[in-house]
């Protein structure tokens, strides 16, 4: 039977049984809203852990002041419905107050890849995330933590955290799961209307060709990009924030020309909705 559990203490009676039992366990975050990209990392923690530990919380210090915090889809009795179908645990849903009481002043920032690419435009916002995640991994204690690679520069920045700060977990990232059309599922797909929906693949499709020119050997970067800019910039409701390409294990920049395996990482705003997505280019 799945469990729902709103305190952090219930978690970790919970859990304390589960390890007495002997049992591993595999931690799913997510804010709910849940999608095939979340249902895929849920299969994937089942087969890596006895027992699959979902969060569902929309973890307000992740979001900037103009963001979309308050938009931001909670849909808990369509999550709950799915989560016990597909035989989860345990559901830890906490309250913002459960996570962030009056006195809290404590947190987990990371100093570097923090600052770049999303967190350009989104200050503050990895800092939210880092300590939503370390709370969840002490309230939890999991074996494993799985999280897709959708959020790509997220995950490695939590691989960062779990290596710099020694955390007994490891950290497993998931392929990205998308759309008929190419389009990589996310909760804030449900807030484009249909004509930026409609265009929204573009990005799938730009990326598409980003990966394969770089199988025919067009390593240069400014040619890639250049191809990525235009082809987005034919679509009218589409405004591209960033697109860069990273080394695929430190997100360093890639200057020039393509030396290794490589990502393509972008977000793209539709209207007030911002879409990330990214690409693995290998060589
Ligand atoms: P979110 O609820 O958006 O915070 O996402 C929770 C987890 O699901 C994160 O680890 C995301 O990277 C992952 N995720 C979100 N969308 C997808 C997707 N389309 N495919 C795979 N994983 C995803």
């Amino acid at each position: 039977m799945t469990k729902t559990l709103i305190s952090a203490s219930e978690v970790t009676d919970l859990v304390k049984e589960w390890r007495r039992k002997g049992d591993t366990i595999a931690l799913v975050p997510t804010m709910g809203a849940l999608h095939d990209g979340h249902l895929d990392l849920i299969r994937q923690a089942k087969s890596l852990a006895n027992r699959v530990l979902v969060s569902i919380f929309v973890n307000p210090t992740q979001f900037g002041p103009n963001e979309d915090f308050a938009l931001y889809p909670r849909t808990m009795a369509d999550d709950m419905a799915k989560l016990t179908a597909l035989g989860v645990d345990g559901v830890f849903s906490p309250t913002a107050n459960e996570m962030y009481p009056q006195d809290f002043q404590t947190w987990v920032s990371n100093d570097h890849l923090s600052l770049e690419l999303c967190g350009k435009t989104r200050p503050g916002h990895f800092r939210g995330v880092c300590t939503v995640v370390m709370k969840l991994f002490q309230i939890v204690q999991p074996t494993v933590a799985i999280f897709g690679k959708k959020d790509y520069q997220q995950l490695m920045i939590i691989k960062r955290m779990v290596a710099d700060l020694c955390l007994p977990v490891e950290v497993v990232g998931c392929e990205t799961i998308r759309e008929e059309d190419g389009l990589a599922m996310s909760s804030r797909n449900r807030r484009l209307d249909s004509a930026q929906r409609a265009q929204a693949s573009a990005i799938f499709q730009a990326l598409s060709a980003a990966a394969a020119q770089v199988r025919a050997s067009n390593l240069k970067v400014d040619s890639l990009l250049g191809s990525f800019h235009a082809a987005l910039a034919a679509k009218d409701l589409l405004q591209v924030e960033y697109a860069e390409i990273r080394t695929i294990h430190n997100l360093m920049p890639v200057l020039d020309q393509i030396k290794d395996d490589s990502v393509l990482l972008t977000a793209v705003k539709a209207g007030s909705v911002r879409l990330i997505d990214n690409m693995e280019l290998r060589i």
